[in-house]
C-alpha cells in the first residue's frame, strides 16, 4: 500500500513519512528533465512511513483525506500542485478540507508570483532582465524579494569563499540539467572559455535604490540553488495566515515542517543518494530519519539531475573553481529555522565538501547538516548527534 501512495515523480532528498512527498527541481526552472535512473522516485521509506501510510489512499492532487482522524478530530489532507517546474505537496492537519484547499490556493499564488520574478526560464523575469543587461551599465530595478535573494546570494558567496556563486548561470546552455537536458555534455574548451565569467563580485547591488547589474557582458546569474527556499517560506506564511498550523510543505528537495503531526513531531527520512542502484533493490529509499517541528529540511543531491558518461556522474551542482560538477559529495541535507537559510546552505556545503562544509554550518546559528560524501561516508553536525536515526548505510554505487 505505501508504495502506491507515492505521489508524483521525484528525486526528493527528504521523505516525509506518512505521506511520501515527491520532490525535484527548484525555483527558477521549469519542467524537470526525465533521466536515467530515478533513484529518488519515492516508495515507502521506513516502518514508520509504512505504518502511518497504511489506510491512506488518495490519488495525486485529490486533496482527499489520507489518514484516520487524529485524536483531536483533525484529518490529514494532502494536496499536490505543480509549481516552480516541479511538484509541490502540502499536507495539513485540519478539520475542514475547504479551509486547506483555500489556504493552498493562496500559497500557490504566492509561489507563482515569486517564481515569475526569479526564474531564468522566462525572459520577463527580473533575473532575466539583469542577465540581458549584463555589461551595459543598466541598473535593473527589483522587487524586495528578488533583492533579498541576491543579497543573501552574495553573503553565502563570501562565506563560502566563492563555492556558492550564482554567476554559474554563465554555463546556461552548456551544462544542461534542467528543462534543456538532452543528455549532451559540453566540451572542456567551451567550459573553460566561460569559466572567467563566473565571479560573484561582478554582481553589483545598490540597496538604496534596490537595483542590480552585472559588470561584464556574458555574465549571467541563476537562483536555482537558493530561491526556492525563500519561496517556500512565503508559502508557509500564507498557509499560516490562512489558519493552518500543523502542516508540511515540500517543493523539490525543500521541505518545511510546521507544528506537529498531532501528538508528535513530523518525521522525515533522508533520501539514500544511490537508492535503487545497488544490487538489492528496496522500496526503502531513506537511510536516516529525523523528527522536525517548525523547521526546514532541504537536500541537495547529485542524483537529482544528472548524466552518467564514461564512468562518471555529471550533475547540476557545479564547482565554480573548475566549471565542472562537484565530485566529492553525493548529498547534503541542511536543517535550519527557515527554508531560505537551509536552501542557501545546502548547495554551498555540497560544493565545499564535508570538512569545510561542516565548519560553515558550525558558524551559522540554528543550522545542522548531514552529508554523504563520495566515499559514501555519512558526516553529521554535532547538534544532530542523538537526534538523527541512521537506519542503514547509504547504498554505494557510482
Ligand atoms: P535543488 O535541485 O533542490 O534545487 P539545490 O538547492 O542544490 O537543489 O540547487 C541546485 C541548483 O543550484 C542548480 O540547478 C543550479 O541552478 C544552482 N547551482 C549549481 N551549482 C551552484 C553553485 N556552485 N553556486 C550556486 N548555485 C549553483
Ligand atoms: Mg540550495
Amino acid at each position: 500500500m505505501p508504495a502506491e501512495l507515492r505521489l508524483g515523480m521525484g528525486r526528493a532528498g527528504v521523505l516525509a513519512t506518512g505521506l511520501l512527498l515527491a520532490a525535484t527541481s527548484s525555483a527558477c526552472r521549469s519542467a524537470p528533465p526525465e533521466r536515467e535512473a530515478t533513484p529518488g522516485v519515492l516508495g515507502a521509506t521506513s516502518a514508520e512511513a509504512t505504518a502511518s501510510a497504511a489506510g491512506a489512499g488518495a490519488g495525486p492532487g485529490s486533496g482527499a483525506a489520507l489518514a484516520p482522524a487524529a485524536p483531536d478530530e483533525r484529518q490529514l489532507f494532502e494536496l499536490e500542485r505543480s509549481c516552480m517546474g516541479t511538484r509541490c505537496t502540502i499536507a495539513a492537519l485540519h478539520r475542514d478540507r475547504a479551509v486547506v484547499e483555500q489556504a493552498v490556493t493562496r500559497a500557490m499564488a504566492e509561489i507563482d508570483r515569486l517564481d515569475a520574478m526569479m526564474t531564468t526560464w522566462k525572459d520577463s523575469s527580473e533575473v532575466s532582465r539583469i542577465n540581458a543587461a549584463a555589461g551595459t551599465g543598466e541598473l535593473v530595478a527589483l522587487s524586495p524579494e528578488t533583492f533579498e535573494v541576491l543579497e543573501r546570494s552574495l553573503w553565502i558567496a563570501r562565506e563560502s569563499e566563492g563555492a556558492f556563486d550564482i554567476t554559474i548561470g554563465a554555463f546556461k546552455g552548456l551544462w544542461k540539467f534542467d528543462e534543456d537536458n538532452d543528455g549532451s555534455l559540453p566540451s572542456r574548451a567551451s567550459v573553460l572559455a566561460r569559466l572567467p565569467l563566473v565571479d560573484y563580485r561582478g554582481l553589483i547591488l545598490d540597496p538604496s535604490r534596490r537595483t542590480a547589474r552585472l559588470a561584464r557582458a556574458g555574465q549571467s546569474i541563476t537562483l536555482g540553488g537558493i530561491a526556492k527556499g525563500l519561496i517556500v517560506d512565503h508559502a508557509v506564511a500564507k498557509l499560516r495566515e490562512s489558519g493552518l498550523r500543523d502542516f508540511l510543505v515540500q517543493a523539490g528537495g525543500d521541505l518545511f515542517a510546521s507544528g506537529r503531526r498531532g501528538d508528535r513531531p513530523w518525521r522525515v527520512g533522508i533520501q539514500d543518494p544511490r537508492a535503487g542502484s545497488g544490487k538489492a533493490r528496496s522500496t526503502d529509499t531513506s537511510f536516516a530519519l529525523l523528527e522536525l517541528e517548525d523547521r526546514a529540511c532541504n537536500t541537495s543531491g547529485d542524483y537529482e539531475r544528472f548524466v552518467n558518461a564514461g564512468g562518471k556522474r555529471y550533475h547540476h551542482i557545479i564547482d565554480p573553481r573548475t566549471g565542472y560538477p562537484v565530485e566529492h559529495t553525493r548529498s547534503v541535507t541542511v536543517l535550519a529555522p527557515t527554508s531560505f537559510l537551509a536552501d542557501t546552505l545546502d548547495t554551498a556545503v555540497f560544493v565545499l565538501g564535508a570538512e569545510k562544509g561542516l565548519r560553515l554550518i558550525a558558524r551559522v546559528p540554528g543550522a545542522e547538516a548531514v552529508i554523504v560524501d563520495a566515499k559514501n561516508q555519512v558526516h553529521v553536525s554535532p547538534g544532530l548527534e542523538g537526534r538523527l536515526q541512521l537506519t542503514r548505510p547509504p547504498t554505494d554505487a557510482l
